[in-house]
Order: structure tokens, then C-alpha cells, then sequence
């Protein structure tokens, strides 16, 4: 079914890129002079594997692991393990970097084991939708400033960082025609909807039809699969 997960992203058998909207070398710029200081002290955000594949730096120069999938995570650790054994056998060898050391990602991510990007993509959406889902059908005043801080703060708190800048240059588009629509239960669920096909559009996958999204986050099919 069209609104069904897609077991099989697009991305993740075929990948453009890791980041498709992360290409450039530089990170995100910010919007601050504070925050563009620290801006010119960070890595690149994208760097590459021995194997050319691309993954992402976090902001204090380690590979991020929330950033990157489980597949492309598990290759990086590979290659470290490799690099660390053969660092053993001589004397002159420098160090591999620690994080990736001390990975033991095997497969896709297991329950007991630190999220990857798709896995921390899938539960927040989870939130996310569930919000709508709970969203007063009028919203007060009161409830759509607290509903608006909670997004600002996401978008700038969320732990894969790359996904957060996009997020948040996303909503703060220059047109304003991509604020979150906060009136009521409606709007803001349609508003949600839109903003995740956004990144599906970017991953390349499958964009979800935004009529249905009540009965996938709220009353369940019509078909009552879920009852
Ligand atoms: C704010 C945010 C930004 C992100 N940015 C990035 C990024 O830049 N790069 C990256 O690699 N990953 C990013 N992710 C993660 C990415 O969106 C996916 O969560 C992840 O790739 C896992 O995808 P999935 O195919 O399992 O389903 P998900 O996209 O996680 O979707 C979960 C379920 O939601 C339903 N669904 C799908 N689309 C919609 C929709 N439009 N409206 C309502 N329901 C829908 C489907 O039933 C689907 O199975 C981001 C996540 C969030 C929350």
C-alpha cells in the first residue's frame, strides 16, 4: 500500500548520497554571528569513506552516528576495525578515531543498540504525528505558542543535526508559506504531513497521499486493520 512503510528505502540499496541535500562539503550556515564563528571552526560536515561512500561529521569532528544509517555506519566501523588492526601490528600507526572504535553495529540497528538516523527518524515522526493526531481541533492561543516553541526547539535540539538545519531552514523559508499551520487539528496534521513528505522528497522515496494521514496517525483504516 501506498502509505505503508517502504521496507526497502530507495536510498538505502541505491543512495545517491547518504545526505542527498548534504552534498556540499561545507556545513549549514547559521543565522547568528555567534553561531557563524562556530561555523568556520567546524569540519566538513560530509566526509568519505576508504570506499569513496559519503558519511557525516557531527559538530565535534567524530563520525555521527544518529546521522548516518545502520548499513553505512556498519561499513565505517568495518573499515576502522580493519585500519585498527593494522595499526596494532606496527608501532607508527596513529590511533582511529574513538567513536568508531568502540562500535559494534552489526546488521540493522537492534533495540538495545544506540539509534541510527532511521531509527531516530521513524520514532520522532511517530511523536510528531501522534501530536497532530492529539492537536485540540481549535487551538488557543496558548496551545499554538506552546506547540510553535516545541517546533522551534526541535528543529534546533533535534540529535541528528544536519536533519535539524534542513528542518529548520525548511520552516523558516523566506515566502513564509512553510510556518506551521497551528490553528487547529486540521491544518497542523496537514501542515506535519507536508513537512515529512518534504524529507521523503529528499531521500528520495515515495511522498504520502496527506488526505489519509488521520487514519494512519489517528483513527486507524477505514479497512480496520488496526481495530
Ligand atoms: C524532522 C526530521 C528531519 C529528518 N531529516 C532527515 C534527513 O535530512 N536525512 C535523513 O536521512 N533522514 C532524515 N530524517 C529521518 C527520515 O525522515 C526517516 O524517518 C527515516 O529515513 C526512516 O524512514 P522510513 O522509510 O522508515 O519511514 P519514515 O519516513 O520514518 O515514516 C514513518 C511512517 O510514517 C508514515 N508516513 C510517511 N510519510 C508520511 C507523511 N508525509 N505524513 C504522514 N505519515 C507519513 C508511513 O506510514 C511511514 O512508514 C528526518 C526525520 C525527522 C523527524
Amino acid at each position: 500500500m501506498a502509505d505503508e512503510p517502504q521496507s526497502q528505502p530507495q536510498w538505502r540499496t541505491n543512495p545517491p548520497t547518504l545526505f542527498p541535500h548534504a552534498s556540499s562539503q561545507a556545513p549549514a550556515r547559521s543565522s547568528s554571528s555567534s553561531e557563524a564563528k562556530n561555523e568556520a571552526s567546524k569540519p566538513a560536515a560530509v566526509q568519505r569513506d576508504e570506499q569513496g561512500k559519503p558519511y557525516v561529521l557531527d559538530k565535534d569532528g567524530k563520525p555521527c552516528r544518529l546521522c548516518t544509517s545502520a548499513a553505512a555506519w556498519r561499513n565505517l566501523t568495518k573499515q576502522t576495525k580493519a585500519s585498527s588492526a593494522a595499526a596494532a601490528s606496527t608501532t607508527t600507526a596513529t590511533q582511529p578515531q574513538e567513536t568508531i572504535s568502540q562500535s559494534t553495529g552489526r546488521g540493522t540497528t537492534k533495540p538495545e543498540c544506540p539509534p541510527d538516523v532511521e531509527v531516530l527518524g521513524r520514532s520522532t515522526w511517530t511523536l510528531l504525528h501522534s501530536l497532530t493526531a492529539t492537536y485540540p481541533e481549535k487551538a488557543s492561543a496558548s496551545e499554538q505558542a506552546d506547540m510553535r516553541s516545541f517546533l522551534t526547539l526541535l528543529s534546533k535540539l533535534y540529535p541528528c543535526w544536519v536533519c535539524a538545519d534542513d528542518f529548520r531552514n525548511w520552516m523558516a523559508e523566506p515566502s513564509g508559506k512553510n510556518q506551521p499551520r497551528l490553528g487547529g487539528r486540521k491544518d497542523f496534521g496537514n501542515w506535519m504531513c507536508e513537512a515529512h513528505n518534504e524529507v521523503n522528497r529528499k531521500l528520495g522515496k515515495k511522498e504520502f497521499d496527506c488526505r489519509l494521514w488521520e487514519q494512519r496517525w489517528k483513527d486507524g483504516w477505514k479497512d480496520g486493520r488496526c481495530d
